[in-house]
């Protein structure tokens, strides 16, 4: 309850536009330390230096409720450039997309996508892009208004491609998600498991970080007990400790799951789970969006928030 306070909290200022516009102006240094950087080869140079402790990438460009059909296509492009360039760099692409940014919602206007939604066509051209070259794409899970939109997404997307080359995300905050696993398992989808980063009602969402932990393990515990690629994404060490012994317990080979990571934080037991010979991914975002995903970092841990005033105190 108090994390969802302070995370209500953080996210209502941030949102404010006078420190929206002092953060944007003054914030892009401490930034920095989420955020790999503004274009293309700073993303690949991050991963290329992630790659020298055993740790692979998740490339993410950042957008967020980008507003037109075109410039969401515009977006979607972006996208494919940057798989060229990792392909082209000798990375096998991994990319993340947010389907908001790549036109979710809104109607294409080409001839071939007319009616259809405009986030699918976009997707459909980055996954098929991506399998070209091996390559594989997460479709971030955002609020949950779109979880209906993009579990279909996915579903349709997964059929055409195979689920070696595109997953999804579930939110253990999510009351629904148990059950939205489950009904996805015909697919043998790649998931990735999270907590969950937005602000989301208790109707839909359990208030209780104590619920949003056992929630997170029963979805991780059943994805493996089903047989399913499972992506553990969290920083949170008890959890990690606890999917480690599970996967001892019954027998889980290492490469039927990976830890995930945010770029920038906790650098260490990324390094060192790959050192035990565990896949580990972290998750890079770049662009010059970075403000919202800036915030959500912030809102995550009150370390941030300190972090983010003493660097603004001191600039
Ligand atoms: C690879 C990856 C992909 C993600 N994709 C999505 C997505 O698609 N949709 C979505 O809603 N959310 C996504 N998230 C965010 C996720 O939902 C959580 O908000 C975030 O991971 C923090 O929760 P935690 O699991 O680390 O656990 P917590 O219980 O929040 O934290 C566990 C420990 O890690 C530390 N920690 C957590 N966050 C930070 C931070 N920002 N800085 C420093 N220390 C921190 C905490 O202080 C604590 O010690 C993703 C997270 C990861 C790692």
């Amino acid at each position: 309850m108090i994390d969802q306070l302070y995370r209500k909290a953080v996210l209502t200022v941030a949102e404010r536009p006078p420190v929206e516009h002092l953060m944007r102006s003054r914030g892009w240094g401490l930034a920095q330390r989420f955020v790999a950087g503004e274009d293309i080869p700073s993303a690949l140079a991050a991963v290329k230096d992630l790659e020298k402790d055993g740790v692979m990438g998740n490339l993410d460009l950042l957008g967020e409720f980008i507003e037109s059909p075109e410039q969401c296509t515009a977006f979607a492009d972006d996208v494919l450039r940057l798989i060229e360039a990792a392909h082209g760099a000798g990375i096998k692409p991994y990319v993340s997309i947010k389907l908001s940014s790549v036109g979710q919602g809104k109607e294409g206007r080409g001839k071939h996508e007319a009616g259809e939604d405009l986030g699918l066509t976009n997707a459909r051209r980055i996954v098929g892009q991506a399998k070209r070259y091996g390559g594989f794409v997460c479709l971030d899970m955002e609020d949950s208004g779109r979880v209906d939109q993009t579990l279909a997404q996915f579903r349709t997307l997964a059929s055409e491609f195979g689920h070696e080359h595109v997953g999804t995300v579930l939110q253990s905050y999510l009351r629904r998600s148990l059950a939205d696993r489950a009904a996805l398992d015909d697919l043998s989808p790649n998931l990735r498991i999270v907590k969950g980063a937005y602000l989301e009602p208790e109707t839909v969402a359990y208030p209780d970080k104590s619920d949003v932990d056992q929630n997170y393990r029963r979805l991780v515990y059943a994805h493996l007990k089903a047989g399913h690629y499972t992506n553990v994404a969290t920083h949170d060490e008890q959890i990690i400790d606890d999917v480690r012994r599970f996967a001892l317990a019954h027998g889980v080979s290492k490469d039927q799951f990976e830890f995930q990571m945010l770029y920038g934080i906790r650098r260490d037991l990324q390094k060192s789970l790959a050192a035990e010979g565990y896949r580990v991914r972290a998750y890079i975002p770049y662009g010059r969006d970075w403000y919202a995903y800036f915030s959500r970092r912030i809102a995550e841990t009150p370390r941030n928030a300190v972090f983010v005033l003493r660097g603004m105190l001191k600039g």
